[in-house]
């Protein structure tokens, strides 16, 4: 009888209770076998797809034309991003397309353009990074740089950031090998470990370094842990991965200032620079930022060197943050608008109502963060009403509703218009 047991053709392991086997017309398999075989053809379809990203590279116009569909003004930024997203990938597809003759590493070595992203908070540097791999079509991680430590301190290794960039590709290490690493508050990061005046560097030089590892390319070897549906340790290669890092550098105005001799003394980003020739143009003093400028703020050389594009994110004023309500993809009016739609209730805003909400936000200082703050302030009350009016189909917010000095017009099929008194 026990010759006669099944065992999975796979493994060998014999059939028991605890392990049944589907049988097949010349064989079985086993439940952790199907398992395995599944995650094997698995990525066999995601290795076809990993070539996909190189196939389509969109021209740097093209790729300017598509953040201009969800990013709203940062020109410079954009262009920058574009040409250096598109250079990197046109680098790789080179190399995929012959591998044999490589990009003439004896001749000409052409530099990975990691990316140095400057400007204050909420301006669009995260959403520029993330924006930019979507289209491109490669997975992308965000880390803030405060939270990252050394190996073996209480918080987010630097490799941990590797292992969170291969989930984002679904376990797939060769599309993760080729993916974006946006590392935020790069400033904040080299900030800490001065502060900590070397006692006990838990977040300063040690960190750049260890990111100074993965940034020049290194084969880092992950614990099957952090990244899931593998088994074992996983080697990832990071010479190819692209990395940009974001910083609002704060008072490098003052800085650039008084390296460029205008002796101004303002700091914030709201500082009208007084370069001389340079007009009135907060960006172009940015434009001015040379790496050496990163030094001031802890940076150490040879991390800087590898960061050769810079490129900077203007504050977003009145009339920008009025586009940014209403005019990307998803804008956040579009939003609510939606929200409201799912309550057959359509949601409309005055002019003046959309400007007063961008006033607002900039009093807020969290750049176009501070939209959603106000909106969600403003719309809140009336989301949890509306809901429960009867045959509402209506609503539009005036300056008085973002005031606070009047309430949202609500329009119900019974009673039309109602002034109704739910805001606030
Ligand atoms: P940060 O510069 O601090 O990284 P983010 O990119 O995270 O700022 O921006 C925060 C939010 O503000 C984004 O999710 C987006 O909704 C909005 N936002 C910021 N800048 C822009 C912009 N230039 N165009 C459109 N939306 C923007």
């Amino acid at each position: 009888m026990s010759q006669h047991k099944a065992h999975c053709s796979f493994c060998g392991q014999e059939q028991s209770p605890d392990l049944p086997l589907i049988a097949g017309e010349e064989g079985h398999i086993c439940e952790e076998c199907v398992r395995l075989a599944s995650q094997v053809v698995g990525s066999w379809g995601r290795k076809r797809a990993a070539a996909k990203p190189l196939q389509n590279l969109l021209k740097p116009a093209e790729l300017k034309a598509q953040l201009d569909r969800y990013i709203i003004g940062q020109d410079l930024a954009k262009e920058t991003l574009a040409v250096a997203v598109y250079t990197h990938f046109k680098r790789l597809s080179m190399e995929q397309a012959s591998p044999k003759m490589p990009v003439c590493p004896q001749d000409v070595e052409i530099e990975k353009s990691n990316i140095l992203l400057l400007g204050p908070s909420g301006t669009g540097k995260t959403l520029l990074a993330s924006t930019l791999a979507r289209i491109v079509g490669v997975p992308i991680v965000i880390a803030d740089a405060t939270t990252l430590t050394q190996a073996g301190y209480v918080g987010d290794d630097v490799e941990s950031i590797l292992s969170r960039l291969v989930d984002s590709a679904e376990g797939n290490l060769e599309l993760a090998e080729w993916g974006i690493v946006y590392i935020d508050e790069i400033d904040k990061l080299a900030r800490a470990g001065e502060s900590s005046h070397g006692t006990r560097d838990v977040s300063g030089e040690g960190v750049q370094q260890a990111l100074l590892k993965l940034v020049e390319g290194a084969r880092v070897k992950l614990s099957a842990k952090g990244a899931k549906g593998q088994g074992g340790d996983l080697m990832l290669d990071t010479r190819n991965i692209l990395f940009i890092a974001g910083g609002a550098f704060a008072g490098m105005e003052g800085l650039l200032e008084r390296r460029l001799g205008s002796g101004g003394g303002g700091i914030g980003f709201h500082v009208e620079p007084a370069i001389p020739g340079s007009g009135h143009d907060p960006m172009r003093l940015f434009e001015a930022v040379q790496p050496d400028d990163l030094r001031h703020f802890g940076l150490i050389p040879e991390f800087i060197g590898r960061f050769p594009i810079i490129t900077a994110l203007h504050d977003l004023d009145e009339s920008a943050l009025l586009r940014i309500l209403t005019e990307p993809r998803n804008a956040l009016v579009r939003q609510y608008q939606r929200l409201f739609q799912f309550e057959g209730v359509e949601l409309t805003f005055t002019d003046q109502a959309l400007r007063l909400i961008a006033r607002q936000a900039i009093e807020r200082g969290t750049g176009a963060r501070g939209l959603r703050a106000v909106m969600e302030g403003l719309l809140r009350k009336l989301m949890y009403d509306i809901p429960s009016i009867d045959g509402a189909k209506g609503c539009q917010v005036d300056e008085q509703a973002v005031l606070g000095t009047g309430e949202a017009t609500i329009v119900t099929d019974r009673q039309d218009p109602l002034a109704s008194c739910v805001s606030g």
